[in-house]
């Protein structure tokens, strides 16, 4: 459906892409991971020429739309953008943004639009907020109607640039949900996004992209469990760690919590774990490590890991106060709590380790 010879983006002297060859096949849905500042936007910003690349080829259905004669209107259309932020016309009903394009490009009478548009807004789910104005949605809403726009355009491919970035994260789910349904119903897709669950569990293929190109490429079971090539393997392992400096004794817990919390989420932890974590955490940092602290106090790294392998979760605490005394400190009560919930405690070098 799509081929990519070689493309090539430069800005300036400044070489973002290069020597990009692939092929996207009808029905794929493809997410696109990596490091910030490694060119995710700028490929598929190039795909549908919002960029224009240096060199290469991109074929839509045999098409080169590179091609000076290629008609670029009508091979944008087959390609729908969904963006970080909304871009919906605010002076602008949500229903007749959504009919704005398929009037004005489509040449579809308004009522054909209107018809469409209600039937779309109802597969997001905001049949309700048609006639309401942007401003009176929430941005999980707003970008459910930006995904209904899209869709409006009837592309073959669509493409979403990181559609959650911008979201609270009470509202990343519902927009996650909407590309779910659409992928369920065979649309195909590529979507820049660091939502590594989702990613893994709505995509058949996975790009992480590296060194200026599409480092590796592989199903999401062989990137995000057996990644081959040694980025891809950094980057993964990176994924799977959290750390976070305890600078003194009166840290934000609950902004620490919450961290933990989103992290602990996002490699498919249910609510009753996640709280066993939180809660040897906190007795570990209060009831064990400052206890041996007394009134002294020097920073704390704190490392949580988890081993899909081994289905194991590690927290590591260091600090050059820590040493065997901290395994005494805590009151039996807490050492209770601790003992039922973890597998080993140990400490060794500065660093208390808890495996869970
Ligand atoms: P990502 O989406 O992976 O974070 P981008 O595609 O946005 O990365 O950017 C890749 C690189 O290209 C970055 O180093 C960025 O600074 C640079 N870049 C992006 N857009 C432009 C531009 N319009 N002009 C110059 N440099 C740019
Ligand atoms: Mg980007």
């Amino acid at each position: 459906m799509i081929k990519i010879e070689n493309l090539c983006k430069k800005y300036g002297d400044f070489s973002v892409l290069e020597n990009i060859n692939t092929e996207i096949h009808k029905g794929d849905v493809v997410s696109i991971i990596g490091p910030s500042g490694c060119g995710k936007s700028t490929f598929i910003r190039c795909l549908n020429l919002l960029e224009q690349p240096t060199s290469g080829k991109i074929f839509i259905d045999g098409e080169d739309i590179l091609d000076k004669n290629a008609d670029v209107c009508k091979l944008r259309q087959k390609m729908g953008m969904v963006f970080q932020s909304f871009n919906l016309f605010s002076h602008l009903m949500i229903i007749e943004n959504i009919m704005l394009g398929p009037v004005d490009l489509l040449k579809k009478s308004r009522q054909e639009a209107y018809d469409e548009g209600m039937e779309l807004l109802e597969m997001v789910g905001l049949a309700n907020k048609a006639f309401a104005y942007p401003d009176e949605l929430s941005g999980g809403q707003k970008q459910r109607v930006a995904i209904a726009r899209t869709l409006a355009m009837h592309p073959d491919i669509v493409l979403f640039d990181e559609p959650t970035s911008a979201l609270d994260p009470t509202m990343v789910s519902e927009v996650l949900a909407v590309i779910r349904k659409l992928a369920a119903k065979g649309m195909t897709m590529m979507i820049v996004t660091h939502e590594m669950n989702f990613a893994k569990n709505v995509s058949n293929r996975i790009f992480f992209m590296n060194d200026k190109g599409i480092y590796e490429d592989g199903t999401p079971q062989q990137i995000f469990e057996n990644p081959k090539k040694p980025k891809t393997k950094e980057f993964i392992y990176k994924i799977r760690t959290f750390n976070f400096t305890i600078e003194d004794k009166k840290f934000d817990l609950y902004a620490f919590n919450s961290e933990i919390e989103n992290f602990l989420k996002n490699q498919l932890f249910d609510e009753k774990r996640i709280n066993k974590v939180l809660l040897v955490c906190e007795e570990m940092i209060y009831n064990y490590i400052f206890k041996s602290f007394g009134d002294s106090f020097s920073p704390v790294e704190f490392t949580l890991r988890y081993s899909q392998q081994k289905d194991e979760t590690t927290l590591l605490y260091k600090s050059e106060l820590i040493n065997k005394s901290v395994l005494s400190a805590a009151e039996d009560i807490s050492r209770s709590i601790v003992d039922k919930s973890v597998s080993s405690v140990e400490c060794d070098d500065n660093t208390l380790t808890v495996t869970i």
